[in-house]
């Protein structure tokens, strides 16, 4: 008899010392997207607490969260929307500076991306510092969107990221923590 093969999501998620400095533990989720149970599970515990409720659009962070955040769209049935380094979107933008662990950078998105008051849902793969992710949330609302929710496969809780993120009254829903 085989018994069904309950892989946990963390234990797929590959850990990479050192990369892309010292010091850093790098959480590579190219594992994790690999294996077809375990991205449809990754995807379909992301979706489940907005399943039935009325999400307009998705919103994910180049690059990984376009990967996961696109995934997350055509299941809720929402329109996806990118949010990018600056420099690489064609049309008009909104752009807003964040700080980085050395230096600042910028992202941007369409500023006709999304129309005030529709219901957004932020994606990326981590949370770290959530420097980029408030930054994401803060362009959003810039240009009138009602976050909804931010959600990561991953937290980094230590950084504090998601406390900050909640501290904008912007819910957080994680699937697993590296402390
Ligand atoms: P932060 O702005 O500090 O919350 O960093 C989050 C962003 O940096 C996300 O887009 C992550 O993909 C990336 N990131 C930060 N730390 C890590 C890490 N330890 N492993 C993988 N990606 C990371």
């Amino acid at each position: 008899v085989r018994h069904a093969v309950t892989t946990n999501l963390k234990d797929i998620i590959r850990t990479i010392s050192d990369y892309p400095r010292p010091g850093i533990e790098f959480r590579d989720i190219t594992t994790l997207l690999g294996d077809a149970r375990a991205f449809r599970r990754a995807i379909d515990e992301l979706v489940q607490p907005w399943a039935g409720t009325k999400i307009d659009k998705v919103a994910g962070i180049e690059a990984r969260g376009f990967i996961l955040g696109g995934a997350v769209a055509h299941q809720l049935s929402a329109g996806f929307v990118p949010i990018r380094k600056k420099g690489k979107l064609p049309h008009t933008t909104v752009r807003i500076a964040y700080s980085l662990e050395y230096g600042v950078d910028e992202m941007e998105m369409h500023q006709d991306a999304v129309r005030p008051g529709e219901r957004v849902i932020l994606v990326d793969d981590l949370i770290a510092t959530g420097g980029t992710a408030t930054a994401a949330a803060k362009l959003l609302r810039q240009i009138g969107a009602d976050v909804v929710a931010a959600c990561f496969v991953i937290d980094l809780p230590d950084l504090g990221g998601a406390v900050k993120l909640r501290a904008m009254d912007v819910p957080v829903g994680t699937l697993i923590e590296f402390a």
